[in-house]
């Protein structure tokens, strides 16, 4: 198969393109690296089996010969990301989603749209399934990110309704492990790094906000079971074990021994950086249970592990 990433110099669109490679796959990359790294796909340089392209696909989305799928994982995607990119983060949910569905149509190829549980807001139904429309203030500060994933999921919708495009939609809820940008500013890099430099680790308010932690390569075995699967609608991929920032915390301090000596402390952070910050969020898995026969595998401890390694080296 030959499959193209947007957004394949991320976090997890690199993982994404190592497995795919991995299982004899050609792929294409195209990133504009607005918070995505080359270091992240620096190893699959010179691979035959590999190209970059390096493009904004709110400005165009074109590539020479067949597609057998694009996977859609352009846009900033941490709220510090999207909070410092506001019109690009809804400029690439909108017209760069256009883009890349008007080339797979073109193609005849497959399209997945990688999608948030942020669509759900900060949520009044816990857990969340897939069935909830959601809470989103679409005036705040976090709209930038929400509203262009909602707008992307409705178009990827109008897509297959319209033109009978293959399209599927996964609703990545947190997920954490190795090339997690340093300073993205997300509770997973932050805690981690603040762990590895025997910082005190922030946590924000009274630390009671809860979340679900996913481990990288859990998510993308998620992705490409959605994918290779006949679901076009919504499907929640994310791991339901669900905690409290504080507990997150301690869990990281916890991964750290022997080493780590960070005291936990309670901050109070810019007004803005939590505006609209969802309180509870644990994601109802029982559809990709059934549908998809997944659900995540690594524990907390072994990919906090995993994640503490990389991070140790890229700071040392
Ligand atoms: N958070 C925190 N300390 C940090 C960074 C984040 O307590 O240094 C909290 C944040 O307020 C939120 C949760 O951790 O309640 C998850 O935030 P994150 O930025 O990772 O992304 P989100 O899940 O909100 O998209």
């Amino acid at each position: 198969m030959r499959i193209l990433v947007t957004g394949g110099a991320g976090f997890i669109g690199s993982h994404l393109c190592d497995r795919l490679i991995s299982e004899g796959n050609d792929v294409v990359v195209m990133d504009n690296f607005i918070t995505g790294s080359p270091v992240n796909i620096a190893h699959l340089e010179g691979n035959p089996h590999f190209l970059f392209i390096k493009a904004d696909i709110s400005e165009s989305c074109q590539v020479d010969g067949p597609l057998d799928a694009v996977m859609n994982l352009a846009s900033p995607a941490s709220p510090v990301g999207y909070l410092e990119n506001p019109i690009a983060t809804m400029r690439v949910g909108a017209q760069g989603t256009y883009n890349a569905l008007e080339l797979a149509r073109q193609k005849g190829a497959r399209f997945l749209m990688a999608s948030t549980s942020e669509v759900y807001g900060d949520p009044l139904e816990h857990p969340q399934r897939e069935t909830y429309w959601g809470n989103v203030n679409c005036i705040g500060i976090r709209s930038v990110y929400d509203e262009a994933k909602r707008y992307a999921e409705g178009l990827t919708m109008a897509f297959n309704r319209t033109y009978g495009v293959q399209t599927r939609i996964i609703r990545i809820f947190n997920t954490y492990g190795p090339r997690m940008a340093l300073n993205d500013g997300r509770v997973v890099p932050n805690f981690v790094a603040q762990a590895v430099r025997n910082e005190p680790i922030t946590v924000y308010g009274d630390g009671t906000a809860t979340r679900a932690f996913c481990y990288v390569s859990d998510l993308v075995d998620g992705m490409l079971r959605l994918l290779w699967s006949d679901e076009v609608l919504p499907v929640n991929i994310g791991n339901p074990i669900e905690m409290t920032v504080l507990e997150f915390a301690q869990a990281v301090r916890a991964a750290g021994q022997p080493e780590c000596k960070s005291e936990i402390a309670f901050v109070q952070p810019r007004a803005e950086r939590i505006a609209d910050d969802p309180q509870r969020r644990r994601p109802d898995i029982t559809r990709a249970r059934s549908i998809l026969g997944w659900e995540p595998k690594v524990s907390l401890e072994e990919g906090l592990k995993l994640t503490i390694e990389y991070f140790r080296k890229a700071i040392a």
